[in-house]
């Protein structure tokens, strides 16, 4: 393990007993859903009121089976590079300032009552390496695109949209975290949002889709139906609720919506004025799930999960051909 700048107050010896503690105990509070705890966990900390700097063209790893515990604030200036590798993790409770480059391959926490800020460029490989429930305002860079099975996926989340199919075949119901998260997001709320449309399969959009078009027309019938395999309803993870006539963005229901949903690990897929981007114009009634974390990183973003993501967006590819 890197030592980090003299300007560090990195103390070993009689304390370092009393910070294994104090990490596992912050583990277990901020880790509960990432089970890959470094297996020889070496603790350094960064203490409340100090900082430690890694200068331009230094790098620091958090190697595998360390833990670094970031209470007071790690600062990577311009040009510095902080790599989390695999089985490492970095625990944020004070402030991370990434103004530099941060590589993350192991486990990022940020704590509610932290932040991950500065004009760098985080680069993540899976969203849920990331448990962020503090402020995140830096700039996260996703890795390219996967298409594995006619699913494609961005750092581990799934992308539907009119320029990115996913197969016939996936999808058997909404997931179980899906249908919890709706759960407590009633109970919370104390709106009743019933559930208008949870899972829809490839072969229900087909007929859904082309009776639309039969009756308007298809360019009509595009604006509010997907071709089947184009609508993220497939994926399990998507719910219309409560109404989804216009009307209903103009209710307080819709507000508390907007506001609260990324509590709960729901984002309003189709913001307002982002049909450029989506391809469809605002629905505050659907609503996808991501998680809390992921959910959060994009709220804050306030980008759109094309742009969050880097993936491909806007109007379908080609031509529609009819089943019948
Ligand atoms: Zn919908």
């Amino acid at each position: 393990m890197r030592k980090l700048s003299p300007r560090s107050a990195v103390k070993f010896g009689k304390m370092k007993r009393f910070f294994l503690i104090l990490a596992a105990v912050f583990s277990v509070l901020l880790c509960g859903c990432h089970d890959e705890t470094p297996t020889t966990t070496e603790v350094i900390v960064v203490e409340e009121g100090k900082f430690a700097a890694i200068k331009s063209g230094e790098e620091y790893t958090v190697k595998s089976g360390f833990s670094v515990l970031v209470n007071g604030k790690l600062r990577g200036e311009p040009g510095s590079k902080i790599v989390v590798e695999d089985g490492g993790e970095l625990l944020v409770n004070g402030e991370l300032e990434v103004s530099g480059e941060l590589l993350l391959e192991g486990f990022l926490g940020v704590s509610d009552s932290a932040s991950v800020c500065g004009a760098g460029t985080v680069f993540v490989n899976e969203f849920d390496e990331i448990n962020c429930e503090g402020r995140f305002t830096a700039k996260i860079t996703p890795p390219a695109p996967v298409v594995k099975d006619g699913v494609t996926t961005v750092g581990g989340v799934i992308i539907v949209n009119k320029a990115i199919s996913i197969s016939p075949d996936y999808g058997n119901g909404l997931t179980e975290d899906t249908e919890a998260a709706l759960e407590r997001m009633r109970k919370d709320s104390g709106y009743e949002m019933p559930l208008i449309s949870g899972f829809r399969d490839y072969e229900t959009q087909v007929a859904v889709f082309e009776n639309w078009c039969s009756k308007n027309g298809i360019e009509d019938a595009e604006r509010f139906s997907s071709r089947p395999g184009h609508s993220e309803h497939q994926t399990g993870l998507t719910v219309d609720v409560t109404s989804t006539d216009d009307l209903f963005a103009f209710t307080d229901e819709a507000r508390w919506i907007g506001e609260n949903c990324y509590k709960y690990g729901f984002i309003v897929r189709y913001p307002k004025g982002k049909e450029e981007i989506t391809g469809y114009v605002y629905e505050p009634w659907h609503l996808r799930y991501l998680g809390t974390s992921t959910a959060k990183l994009v709220h804050d973003s306030g980008l759109t999960l094309e742009e969050f993501l880097g993936a491909e967006g806007g109007d379908y590819r080609g031509e529609y051909v009819f089943s019948r």
